[in-house]
């Protein structure tokens, strides 16, 4: 079938669409850190924490004279030394600030020592036990690095490679970030364990775990041939379970493979570490997972996918910062799709992104406030970000979408992105702008609502256009102005079903499409595409399947034609009906979809 005609813009609305706010600024760089070592002793009797940290960086700044590490105001610094030599500090909030002996001119290297102690206060780290035994861990959010130890906290200051040296009494085990170098004891009763990361990382994904682990093993085989270890830490009690439900890592990872690239740290591990919260962080090749995620019934392989795939999305290539956090979250929930695909076709993709439409998703995808913890991690960053990517993906073509992933981690490989990077890298696969589309559905908060006639031209008064269907989409979204996007149309005639694309842009948009025949079915987006509603099939079920919470005006619906979704939405009071009801008569559209909970007004 073919497109034959695009005509008959009735209405067109002219609203302002949202333009993309202000961006938060990226934290100034006045030097680059190029290595940090982290010796901590750990005692679990006191809670407490002695740790030493070495930072080696490059002036920045053309002549740097003052240095700042951010370091939370609850531990207390000893001493800081500039290579070697004790120098005054002062400590505004959770920082150490401090002036260099001497200015240090662009590209000459800078060496500091913070020794520190104290009971780290918060979520970034936390002293507490699983089954009487001790259990100490870190926990990688925004902002939490500096809980624990003094650094540049900010995802965008990736350091080359760091070393991770922790003291703990035994039996404990220290799991850690890189590859276990050496364990040394002492006489004193304790265990030295020496981790060593030589591939570049973030502060807030640097992280350490502690109790009486065990560990579960396996390998990834690489195509080449290489073989990497898979190692995860879980308590005795778990390790059963654990091995149930980690047995499917491997075909994650050949899944993720695929589709991302090789993984990003083969010469180290892929890890997980079991840890006391009900939550999941993807610290760097050691992802921290919550003890009641293990269940030995595979009830939980999707966040093991979404983890996977951060190793990929947040650590070989992070945010500038965590206004861009969708980067990292909408890339790691995509994934989980990505690999049901791989493993069961389109249809288990369809089911992913399906159970992906959390509905309620409020405000827009960007998070302006880089601070605003609350926004970042949230089903709008997660969930209707993995539906940003999928509809990219049908914008894009499946050789273009897969192209510009490709394309992004290599451009920004062991180093930080924005949006705006994302976008760039997208339209040059693309060869034309995105910016619509960023606009629509990363900075705006909108989903179209279509409403759907069609008839067949030859049915019209006069009409004898045989063969052709008339197709009439009314957007109907009260919240924003029309939404551009692609759509699938299935066609069903008594020849078979086929499908045509149009771009639908208007408030109401109608388009005539020649079908070889007359046409007994009409579907849009039969392959679940866009993040949408449909307006339902007529009469007050369809209003109460479309509107569950509302308090309905039945003597009002009563007398209401429902064909009128201008006045469907007044009387829903959402001010709905930017489209022209129509004089004809309505077809009952396709309807698809589960129930839906309007957003909160
Ligand atoms: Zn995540």
């Amino acid at each position: 079938m073919r497109l034959i005609l695009v005509c008959s813009v009735v209405a067109f609305l002219t609203a302002a669409r949202p333009a993309p706010p202000a961006r938060a600024p990226i934290a100034p760089d006045e030097f680059r850190v190029r290595y940090y070592r982290l010796t901590l002793d750990l005692d679990p009797a006191s809670e407490t924490l002695v740790g030493q940290v070495a930072v080696e960086g490059l002036a920045t700044s053309p002549l740097l004279r003052h240095v700042g590490l951010d370091l939370a105001s609850t531990l207390a610094v000893d001493s800081v030394a500039v290579r070697g030599q004790a120098v005054a500090f002062s400590r505004p909030g959770d920082r150490i600030e401090l002036d260099l002996p001497r200015a240090v001119p662009r590209g000459e290297g800078i060496a500091l020592t913070v020794t520190y102690h104290g009971h780290p206060q918060g979520r970034g780290f936390s002293f507490g036990a699983h089954d009487g035994v001790p259990m100490i861990a870190s926990y990688g959010l925004p902002y939490t690095a500096r809980a624990w130890w003094p650094c540049r906290d900010t995802p965008a200051a990736k350091a080359d490679s760091a070393d991770i040296v922790v003291t703990v009494p035994e039996p404990l085990v220290v799991a850690s970030n890189g590859r276990l170098v050496a364990v040394r004891a002492s006489s004193a009763g304790t265990r030295t364990f020496h981790w060593a990361v030589r591939y570049p990382i973030s502060p807030d994904v640097v992280s350490v775990a502690v109790t009486d682990y065990v560990t579960v093993s396996a390998s990834y085989h690489t195509a080449r041939g290489d073989s990497m270890p898979l190692v995860f830490y879980v308590y005795p009690q778990d390790s059963a379970r654990a091995r149930q439900d980690f047995a499917v890592v491997p075909e994650i990872m050949r899944s993720h493979v695929a589709r991302f690239g090789e993984y990003p740290f083969l010469r180290e591990k892929y890890g997980i570490a079991e840890f006391a919260r009900p939550s999941y962080r993807e610290h760097q090749t050691l992802t921290a997972y919550g003890s009641s995620l293990i269940t030995g019934d595979h009830s939980n392989d999707r966040i093991l996918a979404h983890e996977l795939a951060h190793q990929w999305f947040g650590d070989l290539v992070s945010v500038k910062n965590w206004s861009h956090v969708w980067l990292n979250e909408g890339f790691a929930t995509y994934a989980y799709a990505l690999w049901q695909e791989q493993r069961g076709g389109r249809a288990a993709y369809r089911a992913a992104m399906a159970q992906a439409d959390r509905d309620d998703f409020s405000g827009p995808i960007y998070i302006a406030d880089s601070t605003n913890l609350a926004a970042l991690f949230t089903a709008t960053t997660f969930d209707k970000a993995s539906w940003v990517l999928h509809m990219l993906r049908h914008v894009m073509g499946d050789s273009a979408f897969f192209g510009a992933l490709r394309d992004y981690l290599r451009a920004y490989t062991y180093a930080a992105a924005t949006t705006e990077d994302f976008q760039l890298v997208c339209e040059r696969r693309y060869g034309r702008s995105l910016a619509w589309f960023f606009r629509e559905w990363i900075y705006g908060t909108a989903r179209p609502v279509y409403a759907l006639e069609w008839t067949n031209a030859s049915d019209a008064p006069g009409g004898s256009r045989a063969g052709v269907v008339t197709l009439t989409i009314r957007q109907v979204q009260s919240e924003a102005p029309p939404i551009r996007m692609p759509i699938d149309v299935t066609i069903a005639t008594e020849q078979g079903a086929a499908e045509q694309r149009i771009w639908d842009s208007l408030a109401t948009q109608t388009f005539a499409l020649s079908v070889g025949g007359r046409a007994t079915g009409v579907t849009l987006d039969a392959g679940g595409w866009i993040l949408k509603r449909l307006v339902p099939p007529s009469g007050l079920e369809g209003l109460r399947y479309m509107h569950p919470g509302h308090q309905l005006d039945l003597a009002g619906l009563a007398a209401l034609r429902v064909a009128d979704a201008g006045a469907l939405g007044r009387l829903m009071g959402r001010g709905a009906g930017r489209g022209r009801s129509s004089d004809r008569g309505s077809r009952s559209p396709p309807c698809s979809g589960r129930a839906r909970r309007p957003r909160a007004a």
